[in-house]
Order: C-alpha cells, then structure tokens, then sequence
C-alpha cells in the first residue's frame, strides 16, 4: 500500500487563489486578492533590493528589526511580537500549537478558508457555527462551545463579507469563553476600518491571557508577494508559538521591506484615503444598478446577483474576465451566487462599474 496522509488531510478542499488570468490582448484588471491598487510603499522597495544585495547570511531568526518597528509604530513591547511568512503561517501555527488531535476549532459559517484548512492539517475537528445577516453572531459561537473547543478563530472585519464586530460584541464573545479557548483576532483588514466602535484587538490582547491577535502586510502596505504577518499576543503564547515555527521563518527581503513599509505612514495614509473615497462610490455605483451589495467597513465588496441565468454570478464573472475584470467567486465560502470586489484603482472601479452596467442593461 502506497503512502497515505493521516486523517483529516484529505478532506481539505484545495485553496484556490483569486484568479488572475484574462484572454490575450486585453488588459488584467486583478480584483479578486483585495490587494493594494496603489503598489508598495516605494521605502520598503528600496528596503526590499538593499537587502538582496547580500544573500549569503542567513536572516535575523528573531525578526528583531521588523518586531521593533511594529511594537515602536503600536506602542508594544516586541517580546509580545511574533512575526509570520504571511499571517496564514501564524494562523497554522496557533492551529498546531493549541489542538490536538479531535479538538475542536470554531469559526462562523462565511469565515476565512484557512481556518478550515489549518484545523484540519492540525488534527483538529472544524466547527462552523451559523452568522447572522452575514455578520458573526457571538451567541451563536458561544453556544457552540463544548469541553473540546480549543481554538475560536474570527476575521474582524471578516473576509469575504466585509462586516465587523463593534468592540462591546468582541468584548462580550471574550467574556463567554472558557479562560483555556483561545481567541484569535484576525484583523488583517483593520487598517481601513473607519468606524468609532472599532478596536483591532490591542487592547483585547493586553487585557486576557487568551487572546491573541493576527496583522498582515499583503494588505494595506502591498506587499503580499513577500509574504509578512504578525501576531500581538500575551508572553505564554508567545513563546509557545515560537517552538514550533521555522526558525528562519522570515526572509531578510521581508524583514526590510516591512520594518520601512509599518514606518511609511504617508502611504498608509494614502491608501485609507483611497479606499475610503472608493469603498463608498464603488458602493452606490454597484446599488444604483440594482445590486445587494453587504455593506463592508473593509478594501473589498460583496456583490449579490439575481437569481436569473443570464444575469447570475456566474454569468457575471464570464462577461466581466472577458473584459479584463478579474473578480472572486465566493462560492467555496458558501456565496454561490455573489462575487467578491477589491477596491481597484479609479480606473479599474470606473470600468468594473461600467462593465457590470452593459452587462445587466
Ligand atoms: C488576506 C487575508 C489574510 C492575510 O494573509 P497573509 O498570509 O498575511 O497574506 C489573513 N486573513 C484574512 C481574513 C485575509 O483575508
């Protein structure tokens, strides 16, 4: 008998990355990774080419540069940092760490594929619990909890519907969990998040033991092809975490170029600027051709489609990718009929907008 994975490995449905190819001669569009549509900070391309000059050596193991401007830039201490090849790795890593094998991870029904993916490579049992209007619902994670629950994993704002918990909600799922369920805060959009009710996780980690909270550099700063999360957590989880990572587990291109990109707070700015401006057009252009879109606090939209096969979502995904408007389909995160839209730039919002338009007309 040839070699075979151990339980659970084979039931992870492969991740498919959001598409980026359209018929020769026309030009791509890519709106299906919420990428940056203003690039990279143009310090972390320099910090990114200084650093390949020099390829012998290995890295810092400890990221130590790339901690330091995270914790100067948050005001954290960067023994509390841990940084990551892409938050996904960290995301794996909490999986490995925290369950074992039949242990329970809970996430809401339209909630990152990861977590999925990362319990079950981990040994573990998926949980999926119902959302409410496409918003988590914290009854419905609490009630779900059982003697084996571990690990609770939640997108704030959530990918790919775009919603959020306010901070009392958050607050009110920490106070419900047993003190031994770890809660990971996924705030990999909560650069763009413009609302009062809000905070990151920051200040959930600094006061629980159990909770922990995951950043990303492939959103905000551009720079996903580099591959750069972070995670803020109490020290014993910390430590834990760093057992089992790779111990060169961050590249030295990626070190640089995120040290610079946390530090370029002109870009930042620009690009929530950007998005704020384009998040609410892209919106109303989307409602005023009779579209359902679930209102998003984030860099992407969720577009729903009639029910009719000539005008459905998959039938508006062909006519948009013929013209060069690459979106997502969501129907792996239980959207059949609805597409995912990255904020693009002006010229790639004005077109998907004018695409949808013919199309529906
Ligand atoms: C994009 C995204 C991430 C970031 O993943 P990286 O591995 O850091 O590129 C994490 N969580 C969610 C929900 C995302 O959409």
């Amino acid at each position: 008998m040839p070699p075979k994975p151990k339980s659970g490995i084979l039931d992870i449905d492969l991740y498919v990355p959001g598409k980026s190819k359209v018929p020769e001669g026309v030009r791509l569009h890519k709106l299906s990774s919420n990428e940056s549509p203003l690039g990279s900070s143009p310090a972390a391309i320099i910090a990114a080419k200084t650093a390949t000059e020099k390829m012998e050596e290995y890295p810092d193991g400890s990221a130590t540069a790339l901690r330091t401007a995270i914790a100067e830039t948050h005001g954290l201490n960067p023994d509390n940092l841990i940084c990551g090849n892409g938050s996904d790795e960290i995301l794996t890593l909490l999986a490995n760490t925290y369950l074992g094998s039949g242990d329970e991870a809970i996430f809401t029904e339209h909630g990152f594929l990861i977590y999925r993916i990362a319990t079950l490579a981990a040994g573990g049992v998926p949980v999926s619990v119902a959302e409410e209007d496409c918003k988590a619902s914290v009854d419905n994670i609490l009630a779900a909890v059982t003697e084996k629950t571990k690990l609770v994993f939640i997108a704030n704002p959530n990918n790919p519907t775009g919603t959020y918990l306010p901070i009392d909600e958050m607050r009110r799922l920490q106070a419900g969990l047993p003190e031994h369920v770890v809660l990971v805060i996924d705030a990999a959009y909560a650069e763009y998040v413009r609302r009062n009710d809000y905070e990151a996780g920051l200040e959930m980690v600094s006061g629980n033991e159990n909770v922990i909270m995951t950043r990303t550099f492939s959103k905000i700063h551009g720079l996903a092809a580099l591959r750069i999360g972070w995670a803020y957590g109490p020290t014993h989880m910390i430590e834990a975490l760093n057992r089992i990572r790779g111990p060169f587990n961050m590249n030295a291109a990626a070190i640089a170029a995120g040290s610079a990109a946390i530090r370029d707070r002109q870009f930042i700015d620009s690009a929530v600027a950007h998005n704020d401006t384009w998040l609410t057009k892209v919106t109303e252009g989307l409602e005023a051709l009779g579209l359902r879109v679930t209102p998003s606090v984030s860099n992407f939209v969720l577009i729903h489609f009639p029910k009719d096969p000539a005008r459905n979502a998959e039938a508006a995904d062909r006519y948009l990718t013929e013209r060069g408007y690459v979106l997502r389909r969501v129907t792996g995160y239980g959207f059949p009929n609805a597409l995912r839209m990255s904020i693009g730039t002006e010229e790639a919002n004005r077109g998907t907008l004018e695409t949808l338009k013919e199309f529906l007309a």
